[in-house]
């Protein structure tokens, strides 16, 4: 399939690390320049850029404080004159239950999660719509299916607000040539996932469909093609990543 993507410019916020690193990695081999923004995209973006020379940016950010999000987007825009792609993967992942859970990790879950995804987005969508074409792939989680498991309620929370967003972005963009969808992933091997219990990935890949987790490059492979030229019609969608997991 021609994706259309060869030549466009990207921005992935949390582009240093799992769903992001691969989403990057997936966009640049079709073409795609890229701009990693993270907390520290220095290594990741060296790697890439040795892949892909002279077609790699980072900027540091932090996606919780709007200024930051809007210079990620500003960021991209200065170093390769466009914005076509926006992957919003940035995110954290609280362990605690509704019991244990502290003010200040709800509000920073919420923060990173949901806030982050929307100052980015609302940015990218003015940037895109500057050549009245863009797509936009959010990050939600089947943890806002099923309630979440080790996931705590501000994650689970987060996910689900990032799934009414995406669909409340997609009406605002779509007159500016914008889509905007979700992938919403199950468990995916990463460094966030790694913090889990090895029991607690076992169980979860064994209520898959398939036998097994999924790996960022699964997830990486749907995020290519919302992207792609010939998704022009695809918007407001959630697109499940799950192995059968969830059926909706
Ligand atoms: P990951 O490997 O931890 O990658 C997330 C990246 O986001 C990290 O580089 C992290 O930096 C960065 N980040 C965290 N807070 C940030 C901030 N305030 N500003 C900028 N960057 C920030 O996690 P992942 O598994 O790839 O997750 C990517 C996205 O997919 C997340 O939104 C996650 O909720 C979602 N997701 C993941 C799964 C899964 O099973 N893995 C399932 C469903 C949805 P640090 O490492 O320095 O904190």
């Amino acid at each position: 399939m021609d994706t259309g993507l060869d030549g466009k410019v990207a921005l992935v916020t949390g582009g240093a690390s799992g769903i992001g690193l691969a989403a990057a990695r997936a966009l640049a081999a079709e073409g795609c320049r890229v701009m990693l923004a993270d907390l520290d995209p220095r290594t990741a973006a060296a790697e890439l850029e040795r892949a892909h020379p002279g077609a790699v940016g980072e900027v540091v950010v932090d996606v919780s404080a709007p200024a930051q999000a809007r210079r990620a987007v500003s960021a991209a825009v200065e170093r390769f004159g466009r914005l076509d792609v926006l992957v919003t993967s940035a995110g954290v992942y609280e362990t605690q239950g509704v019991d244990g859970l502290s003010d200040e990790e709800w509000d920073r879950t919420l923060a990173v999660n949901l806030s982050g995804t929307y100052h980015c987005a609302h940015a990218a969508i003015d940037a895109m719509a500057v050549n009245g074409w863009g797509r936009i792939v959010t990050l939600a989680s089947s943890a806002a299916q099923t309630g979440g498991g080790a996931g705590g309620p501000a994650y689970v929370a987060s996910k689900a607000a990032v799934m009414g967003l995406t669909r409340s972005l997609a009406k605002h963009a779509g007159p500016k040539g914008v889509t905007v969808n979700s992938v919403v992933p199950g468990l995916i091997e990463t460094p966030m996932t790694d913090r889990l219990r090895p029991e607690h990935r076992e169980i979860a890949a064994t209520l898959t469909l398939v036998g097994r987790n999924g790996t960022p490059a699964d997830v990486a492979a749907v995020i290519v093609m919302l992207a792609s030229e010939g998704l022009g019609f695809v918007t407001g969608s959630h697109v499940n990543v799950n192995g059968g997991l969830v059926m909706d």
